[in-house]
């Protein structure tokens, strides 16, 4: 069915979208993402000091569990892969959405601002992005910001920014506020950076969500969940038993999966009852997180966007890693290479549970369309004449939308508070017993757009 928005929606794609573009909307483009690459071939070379690591913990305690092993590997405060690197882009090891056009971003901002208005305009609105890489996304959603600022400009706006990696803030904090940023004094600060951008709007930055303060909030998380550690667990004849990662004693440099003869704690909780499946991932970690947005969202209002690759409680093994844009074993040279794994969206929906409402997850092909994606090209292609930068617009519209790239891996998830989504009372004493109460004004993205 195809419904027609609230004129606020389309007037706010509308202004966003006739305005020429200050830079190119192509980031770069030749680069893969983490979905649709060949196997690494190279010879690995050794990274002694997280193999060491995790080889001394294995020996003092005995296999640790994949979410152990992602964990240690991912955000180890000293050797970690995300604390060390700077890992998006051509140099790096992949590539994502927000990189590959700016478009995105500006989408995710009409988005945003939609979902403001629809919350009646709160005076302040705080905006919250998990992982934020190198700030790129949150850079395109401002600048939607500053030209909606007509509409937006009375609201006390601010960035939250929780962020595990000192490089990557550093870089975030490059991008959004040049040199306006300082570091606080003492490490075990929540708030480990503050600083502001050209406009004046406050940044802050956090390495949890506890820490982000309370009040309502529009929350966005891109590729975030896909890195968070994942359990492992098998079906055996004798019942689920969790896949844990052991030093291979063929060759003590190298690591092996081995499945726990016995129940571990998580093998005997984290098992829906009735799951069919032979092999299942669960993202305990990615299942807090939701619940703390949901409960944020219940209590101070606001919304959440997920935006991940993923499925619906329907696959299998999917744990994966990328190096220089190609799949990487996962146990092999830990800490040289990202560890990621499909986001169970299944999942999510049970965490976040009944106090909140739920939206899709949709695919990131029609959450754009939605979102007057093909519009925006219009737009960009009309004032565009020169034919390599044509090209690569048309290249990242492909690469964004095309069903066979990221158009269907990719997907949006909603959390929003149940009264988003309530019909508007009628006032006391109006009798219009025959008319139905208007409808709640349609969640953008996640519902078809008219333009007329
Ligand atoms: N959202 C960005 C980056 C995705 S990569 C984009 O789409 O381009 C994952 C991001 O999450 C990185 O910024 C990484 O440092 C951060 N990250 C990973 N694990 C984290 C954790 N446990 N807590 C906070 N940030 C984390």
């Amino acid at each position: 069915m195809r419904l027609c928005f609230g004129v606020k929606t389309q007037q706010l794609i509308s202004r966003v979208f006739s305005r020429p573009v200050n830079r190119s909307a192509v980031r770069w483009r030749a680069a893969q993402t983490r979905l649709a690459c060949s196997s690494s071939t190279g010879e690995e070379k050794p990274r002694p000091s997280m193999l060491r690591h995790l080889t001394f913990k294995i020996k003092a305690t005995g296999p640790i569990t994949v979410a152990e092993y992602m964990r240690e590997v991912l955000t180890n405060p000293v050797t970690g892969y995300y604390v060390r690197n700077d890992m998006l882009g051509p140099d790096g090891d992949f590539i994502t959405s927000p990189e590959i056009s700016q478009i995105f971003g500006e989408l995710l901002g009409v988005w945003i601002v939609s979902e403001w208005i629809g919350a009646g305009r709160p005076k302040q609105l705080q905006l919250v992005e998990l992982g934020p890489g190198k700030g790129s996304l949150a850079v395109d959603v401002l600048r939607v910001f500053g030209q909606l600022r007509s509409i937006v400009g009375g609201a006390s706006l601010s960035l939250h920014l929780v962020e595990v990696s000192p490089v990557l803030s550093r870089l975030q904090a490059q991008n959004l506020t040049g040199s306006r940023s300082r570091e606080a004094d003492a490490e075990d600060e929540p708030v480990y950076r503050r600083g502001e951008t050209a406009v004046g709007v406050p940044v802050s930055w956090y390495r949890r969500l506890e820490d982000v303060p309370t009040g309502f909030s529009i929350f966005l998380a891109h590729e975030f969940f896909d890195a968070l550690p994942i359990h492992k667990f098998q079906r055996t004849q004798k019942g689920w038993r969790e896949v844990m990662v052991d030093i291979d004693p063929e060759k003590s440099e190298q690591l092996r999966f081995v499945v726990a003869p016995s129940p571990t704690p998580a093998s005997s909780t984290l098992v829906q009852a009735d799951e069919r499946r032979g092999h299942v991932e669960v993202c305990a970690e990615g299942g807090v997180v939701v619940q703390q947005l949901a409960r944020r969202i219940v209590e101070d209002g606001g919304a959440a966007l997920i935006a991940d690759y993923g499925h619906d409680g329907t696959k299998t093994d999917t744990f994966r890693g990328f190096k220089s844009h190609r799949l990487h074993d996962v146990l092999s040279s830990p800490g040289s290479a990202d560890l990621t794994a499909d986001v169970d969206f299944g999942f999510l929906r049970r965490m976040a549970g009944g106090g909140v409402a739920c939206l899709g997850p949709v695919t990131q092909q029609t959450f754009l369309k939605n979102m007057g994606i093909d519009s925006r090209m219009q737009v960009l292609l009309r004032n565009c004449s020169d034919a390599s930068t044509r090209q690569q617009l048309i290249g990242s519209y492909d690469m964004l939308t095309n069903g066979a790239k990221m158009g269907e891996r990719f997907h949006f998830f909603g959390l929003l508070h149940h009264s988003r989504l309530a019909k508007p009372t009628r006032p006391e004493g109006l009798k219009l017993e025959k008319k139905k109460s208007p409808a709640p004004l349609p969640v953008a993205g996640f519902t078809e757009l008219s333009f007329s």
